[in-house]
């Protein structure tokens, strides 16, 4: 099945609760803070629909989004790349959740099912329906794989007898498994239709009730979505906040209380270590993880466009010393776009004939992106000068018969008109620093884990045995060059 943007905003109206604060919204989709974001998201589902060459495929009569297709072949992962783009551009790789993101992770899941039955705990068979029934339904899930911070404080949890904040299974029964606790960054949550709960970051042995592992429905009762503050208000306008108002995607903490889930949607459950390691020991991390890094050189290619804008504007764009850090800012967004190529071209045979990106080129390039990200947007706000900051609030002086003229006239800079030069100032400061822009930039450091987490997989992947060939074999020719 293939959802148009009505239909998906209908499926979202399913009685989920949501707080702002200690509002509860009803209804995400037509509420002034999270109405934008909806509507965005449903502008997504048309373009894939409008879009059927590139954003599905036909398996067995059946019609599905192309994130779903389980790759075998290099032209399938190019097939993939392809939707990711055509996504990623229509948000200009600010969507961070997008429908594709997590779509990877179940797929890459279900590629290597097999892996599920392999220790105890894991359940292959639910792997295999719960893809069967994300790609027919054609369902937008995120995840939250996180504990929170304060589950860390293990002395005093255990010591004082009081119960860790982390999602934990409490109980069981023959038709599934009640959970409590907390859960986090769920971005997207309050457009999802679903979250896969689970742990990507190690746990203890002795945290087999955190291993929960499964995919859970956000309008399950007693499931809560505490949102941080939405950054859009009755008052947004589009000219003033272009990329805030429809780009800000949500970020939940996921409060769970008596939390029944049923058994067929548990896929791992007491065993530690394999609720981590499937991400690793499946393609699901490789083609969630390619998602991100199109969505992110989509982003470069909006943020290169933005710096030679801004400096055409202000006339800075012809001085040496600017040209040369705009060329830096080419070489730099052509190098990223290599390096996403690059996945697909120097691409690695998987388990049971599948075919995944390549995992260290995947891995450098998050390392690069979440280095380097703030770089970008600080060269872009140096560009910038004060322009911003010159401008009204709001476009709205133009419906003011006095303010109007005067704006106008003092805010004209010859070649560029009053209303065109804070057009684009305004964009820019959306992209740069508005609350949007200062999420993103925490969006772009965490959104993979913490930045040691990412440099880890950098390190397990590194042909080390190999390295060290290099260096000995180059040392014991010395005997022979020497005679
Ligand atoms: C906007 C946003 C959206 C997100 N969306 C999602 C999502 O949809 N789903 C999801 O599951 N997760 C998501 N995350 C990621 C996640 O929930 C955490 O924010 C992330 O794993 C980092 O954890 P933390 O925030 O508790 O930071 P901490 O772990 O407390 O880290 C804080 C700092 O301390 C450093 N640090 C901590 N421990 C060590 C160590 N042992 N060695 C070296 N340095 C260390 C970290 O590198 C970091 O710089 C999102 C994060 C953000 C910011």
């Amino acid at each position: 099945m293939i959802l148009t943007g009505q239909e998906y905003l209908e499926s979202i109206r399913d009685g989920r609760t949501i707080y702002v604060g200690k509002e509860r919204i009803a209804d995400a989709t037509r509420h002034p803070a999270l109405a934008g974001g909806a509507r965005t998201y449903a502008a997504l589902y048309d373009l894939k629909a409008a879009n059927r060459d590139i954003a599905t495929f036909e398996e067995n009569g059946e019609r599905y989004s192309m994130y779903f297709l389980q790759p075998r072949s290099q032209e399938d992962l190019r097939r993939r790349n392809r939707v990711h783009r055509l996504i990623a551009d229509f948000s200009f790789g600010l969507l961070g959740r997008s429908p594709d993101a997590v779509a990877g992770n179940l797929t890459g899941l279900a590629m290597n099912s097999a892996y599920f039955d392999s220790e105890p705990g894991g359940n292959r068979t639910n792997v295999r329906s719960i893809y069967e029934y994300v790609r027919k339904n054609d369902i937008f899930a995120t995840y939250a794989i996180v504990p929170p911070p304060a589950a860390r404080n293990k002395d005093y949890y255990q010591s004082g007898g009081i119960q860790s904040p982390s999602l934990r299974v409490t109980a069981e029964t023959d038709d599934g498994v009640l959970l409590n606790g907390m859960k986090m960054l769920a971005t997207g949550a309050a457009y999802a239709h679903e979250v896969l709960i689970g742990n990507v970051m190690p746990l203890a042995p002795d945290q087999k009730k955190e291993a929960i592992t499964a995919l859970v429905p956000l309008n399950l009762p007693g499931l809560s979505l505490w949102a941080r503050r939405p950054f859009n208000t009755e008052a947004t306008r589009i000219f003033d906040s272009p990329l805030t108002s429809r780009f800000d995607e949500s970020d939940c903490m996921l409060v769970f209380r008596d939390v029944k889930v049923p058994w067929e949607r548990v896929i791992v459950h007491d065993n530690p270590a394999l609720s981590r390691n499937i991400y690793i020991n499946t393609p699901a991390h490789v083609l969630a993880n390619h998602q991100c890094m199109v969505r992110f050189s989509s982003k470069m290619r909006f943020m290169l466009a933005m710096a030679s804008k801004l400096t055409q504007m202000t006339g800075a764009r012809d001085i040496p010393a600017v040209r040369e850090l705009l060329a830096r800012l080419a070489a730099y967004e052509a190098g990223l776009s290599a390096m996403v190529d690059g996945q697909i071209e120097r691409c690695q045979p998987a388990n049971d004939g599948f075919t995944i990106f390549n995992r260290r080129y995947l891995y450098a390039t998050l390392n690069w992106a979440m280095e380097n990200h703030s770089m970008l947007i600080d060269t872009l706000r140096e560009l910038m000068g004060g322009g911003h900051f010159q401008f009204p609030a709001s476009i709205d002086v133009l419906e003011d018969p006095e303010l109007r003229p005067v704006f106008e006239t003092l805010w004209n800079a010859g070649t560029h008109g009053a209303v065109e030069r804070m057009k684009l100032f305004k964009l820019a400061w959306d992209l740069v620093g508005s609350d949007h822009a200062s999420r993103a930039t925490s969006y772009e450091k965490f959104f993979v884990g913490p930045a040691f987490a990412v440099r880890n997989y950098n390190f397990i992947y590194a042909p080390w045995d190999e390295l060290h060939a290099l260096v000995d074999d180059l040392m014991a020719q010395y005997d022979a060059l020497e005679s």
